[in-house]
């Protein structure tokens, strides 16, 4: 630590930049080691690396694939990386095109029948820290300042702002964060290129950073969300000295911003490892800068087995392939401090719905000054839970009406949840499950039969009674403790979630 100190002090080259060149020649790990299944590759992703060898351009398979495929995992997309310019790439393919900003890339997008498939080009980039440093030739060097406004920008905590250098692969293999998330795979020699002792981190089931974890944390605090998404995902240990600095830094966090880490955390709920994510973030300390208000859900029982519930029925539904909703996910995460703010405006006199609708815009408000939820997932979430008041009213025309609403489904099985948790009685679930399962003529039966189990003085659900009333809170309002069944469970698989198609 000490020596650190003084070589940086000294303006000594620190471990990074040794390791910088002893990571210049890769280990070729050919198929006899590797074992990488040709059938797992995706055809695309090979016809892209063909046509730009072809064209006598380097170019791989790179980054999550390549671990995925040695961990004989089919990899969910494909990224490729090559010495090619966006431009050049761009020349070389009909349906492609050049985005982003911070981090150009181009997307090459495929058709097969009704499937679209979209392989990610990178060129080739280099490290910060590479270019300004002293050991670059004369001619690749660029002054600080010339970085900062070009096309390099870092900010006062060391965030990369704009990362647009091109590099030799050398460099991309040093700038990418994990061990394992930076090997290179040559479809065509069927050869995997490892910089970083990736393939022994893969026997070792490590999760290990290249360079000095604190600045590359400080480089790109979403990093921190990385290593916790791949450790749930492959269930990999974090090497310690990547795992330790993690809590000091977990503000860093709120600097990143929340357009950003609203997709890393999106990659993280939608990985089919949500719940393990969600302890591992709160291990580390870092929900706080994402979904501060989940702390209220998980504090109580109750609340904490909602969110597993909603986490564990969107991990099975990810594992199986299924589509997930992010708002439905997002409603269920915040769901129990809406619950918090509408029970406490009602204990105050305000109406159910009105109550509602303040609680929700309360939460909202407060969550998205930290991550920027997407305006059309906003809109499913209050869809969503505003809904949850009319299954309540099991009165005259209200349940046909409201099964009619287009966003029924996901209201009912955000209900579902709410009844498996304990939050409410299972009947009320099992009773929508029957009503909509009955003939339409049978409806009517499942309604008149609630009135006649009430008796008509205990009708108190009755709107024309509402109306005249502001009235106290009942006792169904308020979370019960009464404990669920799991009825409807598994009958009801598409809960909450884009109906497979
Ligand atoms: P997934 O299976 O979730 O797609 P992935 O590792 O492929 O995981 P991507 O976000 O697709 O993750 O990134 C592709 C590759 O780009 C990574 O494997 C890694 O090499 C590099 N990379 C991505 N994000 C970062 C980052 N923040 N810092 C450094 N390297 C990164
Ligand atoms: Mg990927």
């Amino acid at each position: 630590m000490i020596k650190k100190l003084i070589n940086r002090l000294l303006g000594k080259p620190g471990p990074k930049q040794r390791r910088i060149g002893r990571a210049h020649t890769p280990r070729i790990v050919t198929v006899d080691e590797h074992r990488i299944d040709p059938t797992l590759l995706s055809r695309n992703a090979v016809k892209v690396t063909s046509t730009l060898q072809q064209a006598g351009y380097q170019a791989f398979i790179v980054g999550g694939a390549v671990r995925d495929l040695l961990l004989g995992i089919k990899p969910k997309d494909f990224d490729v990386a090559t010495n090619a310019t966006p431009d050049q790439v761009q020349a070389l393919f009909r349906r492609s095109r050049i985005i982003g900003r911070r981090f150009q890339i181009v997307h090459v997008t495929f058709y097969g029948g009704r499937e679209q498939e979209i392989i990610e080009v990178s060129t080739f980039r280099a490290l910060v820290d590479a270019i300004a440093s002293e050991t670059l030739p004369e001619g690749r060097r660029m002054k600080r300042a010339e970085l900062d406004t070009k096309t390099h920008a870092i900010d006062a905590s060391g965030r990369v702002l704009r990362d647009n250098v091109w590099g030799s692969q050398a460099e991309d293999a040093e700038r990418r964060d994990f061990t394992i998330n930076a090997m290179y795979y040559d479809p065509a020699a069927q050869t995997v290129h490892d910089y970083h002792h990736g393939m022994e981190d893969i026997r070792a089931r490590t999760l290990r950073m290249i360079g000095d974890p604190v600045t590359r944390y400080r480089e790109d605090p979403v990093r921190m969300l990385r290593v916790v998404r791949f450790a749930a995902k492959t269930g990999f240990d974090i090497d310690e000295a990547t795992r330790q600095p993690i809590a000091g830094l977990a503000s860093l966090i709120h600097n990143v911003p929340s357009a950003r880490l609203f997709d890393e955390m999106l990659k993280l709920l939608m990985s089919g490892h949500a719940w393990a994510s969600l302890q591992e973030l709160r291990k580390a300390g870092l929900h706080k800068g994402l979904l501060p208000l989940l702390d209220v859900a998980l504090e109580q029982p109750m609340g904490e087995r909602f969110v597993q519930l909603a986490l564990d029925n969107t991990d099975r539904r990810v594992q199986a392939g299924k589509p997930v909703s992010p708002g439905f996910l997002f409603a269920a995460l915040l769901w129990h401090h809406v619950l918090q703010r509408w029970s406490k405006l009602r204990e105050e006199g305000e109406h159910a719905i009105a109550a509602l609708n303040t609680a929700m815009d309360m939460v909202l408000e407060r969550q998205t000054g930290q991550l920027a939820i997407q305006r059309r997932f906003v809109t499913d979430m209050r869809d969503i839970w505003g809904m949850q008041p009319r299954f309540e009213k099991r009165v005259g025309r209200m349940p046909f009406r409201l099964l009619e609403s287009p966003r029924f489904r996901a209201g009912f099985d955000f209900l579902h949840l709410r009844c498996q948790s304990g939050e409410l009685p299972a009947e009320l679930a099992e009773w929508w499950q029957a009503f909509q399962d009955a003939a339409p003529d049978q409806r009517e039966d499942l309604i008149d039969s609630l009135r006649a189990a009430r008796g008509p003085a205990a009708d108190g659900e009755a709107p024309a009674r509402k109306k005249r009333r502001r009235r106290s809170p009942r006792k169904s309002d308020k979370v019960s403790s009464r404990s669920d069944t799991d009825a409807g469970q598994d009958a009801n698989p598409g809960r909450g979630q884009p109906e497979d198609s």
